[in-house]
């Protein structure tokens, strides 16, 4: 069966492949008369919705509720810091050759209104995941460490996915948004979102028994991303600390010791992965642990993956707050 929403983009996709062919087979550019294939169009392949999310907990969500019903692609590399990415032709390309966009939202992905402009692709269909969500901003004042820019995000802490309630709210909205693009597929995304929705769930319930053991513990970070879990979860992030990239001077570690102070603070997060001497030495400065909470923003693609970074992140909580 035909989408015809889906069906004029096909084209657009099959299109540079077919010149291209073309140009290596005649030597010559012939970018109007590519022929277009029946055969092509209405192959299985060029039916499936080809869906590009933007970094990978979109990703994750995405391709959890799409299964094996739509070709999902993600457009940030994970590892590849989201904040501050900057677009590639590719990324624009992908865009372009795209039916539908899933996006966190909130102000996260600040390179993608001039990338959809690029690609300029005008049946692109956009689903904003943190639809409905209400965002929280600012609760936790920055302690500014030196000469580092002072970051505010427009719309809100973007950082909604680290909350397991509000993962449901996204998956529901991609479910939604994949169901209006794709109705075909409707029983497969909404059993594959119901699948992992219940996981969610469980995850939450676990969260819950296990952190209220420890009320209003106090923590630190170094990125802005937790607002959310703790809300949830009854703990307080009551300070980021912004460092700069070279080196702390002794000003810097006084006015991070006086924060660290003034909260009462139980713990002290940084990045898995990272071995920031900086942040190493201001945490035997500050006499407290430096642990490694998980934002989510790298690591496995593997929609799983989620559940295995915040079972560790769960972990780490529950050791930092003891
Ligand atoms: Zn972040």
């Amino acid at each position: 069966m035909i989408r015809p929403k889906v069906q004029p983009m096909k084209r657009q996709g099959i299109l540079p492949l077919m010149t291209l062919l073309v140009s290596v087979a005649t030597g010559c550019n012939q970018f109007n008369s590519a022929p277009r294939s029946q055969a092509q169009e209405t192959s299985p392949q060029s039916q499936q919705l080809k869906v590009v999310a933007t970094f990978l907990p979109m990703y994750w969500f995405t391709k959890a509720v799409a299964g094996d019903s739509a070709k999902v692609e993600v457009l940030v590399p994970p590892g590849t810091e989201v904040h501050e990415y900057q677009a590639t032709p590719q990324t624009v390309q992908a865009i372009a050759t795209a039916n539908v966009l899933v996006q966190n939202g909130l102000g996260l992905e600040e390179f993608l209104e001039d990338t959809v402009k690029n690609a300029g692709n005008s049946q692109l269909q956009k689903i904003d995941a943190s639809s409905g969500i209400q965002p929280l901003d600012q609760i936790s004042p920055i302690v500014n460490t030196a000469d580092v820019d002072e970051k505010h995000e427009a719309g809100g802490n973007p950082h909604v996915w680290l909350d397991p309630i509000l993962a449901k709210q996204q998956i529901e909205n991609i479910k939604n948004g994949l169901i209006a693009a794709d109705p075909t597929h409707k029983e497969a995304y909404q059993a594959n979102a119901a699948a992992y929705i219940k996981q969610l769930e469980a995850l939450n319930q676990e969260f819950t028994r296990r952190m209220q053991q420890y009320p209003n513990c106090t923590f630190v970070t170094f990125h802005d991303a937790y607002p959310y879990l703790a809300k949830r979860y009854q703990l307080k992030q009551v300070a980021v600390v912004e460092i700069p990239e070279d080196q702390l001077s002794p000003l810097d570690v006084q006015k991070a010791v006086t924060a660290v102070k003034q909260y009462k603070v139980k713990a002290l997060f940084g990045e898995p992965g990272v071995d920031n001497k900086l942040l190493q030495s201001l945490s035997q400065d500050l006499n407290l642990t430096l642990r490694p909470l998980d934002s989510l923003e790298t690591g496995s693609m593997e929609p799983q993956h989620y559940f295995t970074a915040m079972k560790a992140n769960l972990q780490t909580l529950e050791a930092a707050c003891k």
